[in-house]
């Protein structure tokens, strides 16, 4: 039977957060009395969450195991969780039960109401280090200045999605995904609802720096030009400073000033210069980079086991 609901829960070495998760959504989604099912999306665990997750499955039909050949990332895994869903409403959750389960029923309280995107905004954070608050919310407030779409400040993956959300969603194939910018950029009738983001169940982050900064340049790539402009507004200001510049010195020089004599001007304005021409070369890569990847048109994940159904 199609379920009514469908929650995704991308997993990467949560061995210890899988029985409780399945049993928590399992009490909260059992009293909604309608259909669902939870697609479990195995990003390459290698700590036995896999094992795990295939004997979950086993016991209880509504529980879909999804296994990845390697680990994709975060937001691929919940790609191809969308990918397998089937019910009328996707609901995605982390498997550490940051998001706590219970707040997926006031989310689908608004999606009855006619909302076709529910987004869970984080009003406090549990048990997260002062470092990783204060870099979510600049991150957040910087997204919402340079890129054109609003995406809600605050918010993360745990949200809910009609079907015709997740439609347009998935056929939207980019390699380099922000989901939470993507959801939004759809547009329809979106509204969110406020939650207390809890401490890990168990086990550690499986978001280092350099998977949060990884996420952060797919944000800004995918939804702003603002970095490929900023060579030009920097080549507009040192154009100008140097048009100003120009006469001073012709002025300066007949008039037998000392001033601007030697080297270390020259060489602080070519290395100033030489350094910004570096960053405006790195900062046109990381696009032509996105680019390449586009274009190689590889698969978005690859699947080692699916669901039977
Ligand atoms: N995750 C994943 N693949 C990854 C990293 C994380 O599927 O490469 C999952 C992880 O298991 C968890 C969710 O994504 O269910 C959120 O990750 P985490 O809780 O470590 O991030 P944080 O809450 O610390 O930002
Ligand atoms: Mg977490």
């Amino acid at each position: 039977m199609k379920p009514t609901f469908s929650i995704i829960a991308p997993v990467f070495n949560e061995k210890d957060c899988l029985a409780t998760l399945v049993q928590r959504v399992g009490e909260v989604m059992d009293t909604t009395g309608e259909p669902w099912e939870l697609v479990i999306v195995d990003d390459g665990s290698q700590d036995g969450s896999t094992d795990i997750i295939r004997r979950l499955a086993k016991e209880d039909k509504r529980v879909r195991a999804v296994i990845f050949a390697r680990n994709f990332g975060h937001q691929i895994a919940v790609t191809a969780g969308m990918d397998y869903s089937r019910g009328d409403a996707v609901i995605i959750i982390d498997a550490d039960l940051q998001d706590p389960p219970e707040v997926m029923l006031e989310m689908i309280q608004r999606w009855r109401e006619g909302y076709q995107v529910v987004y869970g905004i984080r009003s406090e954070r549990e048990g997260e280090t002062w470092f990783k608050k204060t870099t979510a919310s600049l991150f957040y407030r910087m997204i919402a200045r340079i890129t054109d779409i609003k995406i809600p400040l605050d918010t993360g993956d745990f949200r809910l999605m009609d079907r015709s959300v997740v439609k347009v969603m998935n056929s939207m194939r980019e390699k380099h995904r922000f989901l939470r910018g993507m959801s939004s950029w759809v547009g329809y009738r979106q509204i969110g609802v406020s939650y207390h983001r809890a401490a890990r169940f168990a086990g550690e982050t499986k978001y280092p720096l350099k998977k949060m900064l990884k996420l952060a340049l797919n944000a800004v790539t995918s939804f702003s030009y603002f970095p490929l402009q900023l060579a030009t507004y920097v080549g507009f200001i040192s154009a100008g400073i140097s048009i100003v510049a120009i006469p001073i010195v012709i002025i300066l020089r007949l008039t037998g000033s000392q001033a601007f004599f030697g080297q270390a001007t020259t060489l602080l304005a070519v290395l100033f210069l030489g350094g910004v021409q570096l960053i405006s070369l790195g900062i046109l890569g990381e696009y032509i980079g996105r680019i390449y990847d586009e274009v190689k048109g590889r698969p978005l994940y690859i699947v080692s086991e699916a669901p039977d159904d």
